[in-house]
């Protein structure tokens, strides 16, 4: 299957940044970039980006959906931050997913799921699955959802959202609910080492002693025995 992966915004764009100056586009490409290299564990799964991943553009929206469409991508997931108001720290806190107005019921399955495994990756409030006109919604001919992965006018969760450990939580939370919705099946791992070939196809041995009398070498043998090990007498 087609999945594409959207960060939303670019680096430089006006506005999408935390009070103190984490640009959102950094969250968000990060998660992307994580949730990429996971989805490519899995078989018969090709991702896709919607964003620049360097940034440098925010690449419009129109864009970024008439790629979906011309690709005839399956599942299209938007990846954000969330802000409250016009600037400065608000204590709105958590997680919220969305789907189109319609809610499209695969898309809505998904974000559930999303929604779902974001609460337990981030431990922050449930906000809800919630419907909206966006146009990463609107115009993409696929499942879409949308995910708010937390507040950056929030002190608490922006702290999470400067953490490459909850960046890969949260491409983590995304990937699994694509897994379970998708029964996505993950690519063999590497073949185990064969343990019962040497690879130069020698043998090597154990000698525990030598003797020059028989019966010396019978009495080791049968103390080894009684320790059970199990052995043989050579002689040569
Ligand atoms: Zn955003």
């Amino acid at each position: 299957m087609k999945i594409m992966l959207d960060a939303g915004h670019g680096l430089f764009t006006q506005g999408k940044q935390s009070p103190d100056g984490m640009k959102e586009h950094e969250f968000n490409s990060a998660v992307a970039a994580y949730a990429k290299a996971l989805l490519e564990g899995y078989e018969n799964v090709t991702v896709y980006t919607a964003h620049d991943p360097t940034g440098k553009l925010d690449v419009p929206l129109n864009t970024r959906t008439d790629r979906a469409n011309q690709l005839n991508v399956d599942v299209f997931v938007s990846i954000h931050a969330n802000a409250f108001g016009n600037g400065g720290w608000h204590d709105a806190s958590g997680i919220e997913t969305f789907v189109y107005k319609t809610k499209p019921k695969e898309a809505y399955e998904l974000a559930i799921k999303i929604q779902t495994n974001l609460l337990r990756a981030s431990g922050l409030p449930n906000r809800g699955v919630k419907t909206a006109d966006f146009h990463v919604l609107r115009e993409s001919h696929m499942t879409a959802v949308l995910a708010e992965c937390g507040f950056m006018t929030n002190k608490t969760d922006l702290t999470k959202l400067k953490s490459d450990n909850y960046r890969r939580a949260v491409a983590e939370a995304i990937v699994d609910a694509l897994a379970v919705q998708y029964s996505l099946k993950n690519k063999p791992a590497h073949k185990p080492i064969q343990k019962s070939s040497t690879p130069s196809g020698k043998l090597y041995k154990v000698q525990v002693g030598a003797f020059a009398d028989e019966r010396n070498a019978e009495a080791l043998l049968d103390k080894l025995k009684k320790a059970g090990f199990s052995g043989f007498i050579k002689a040569e």
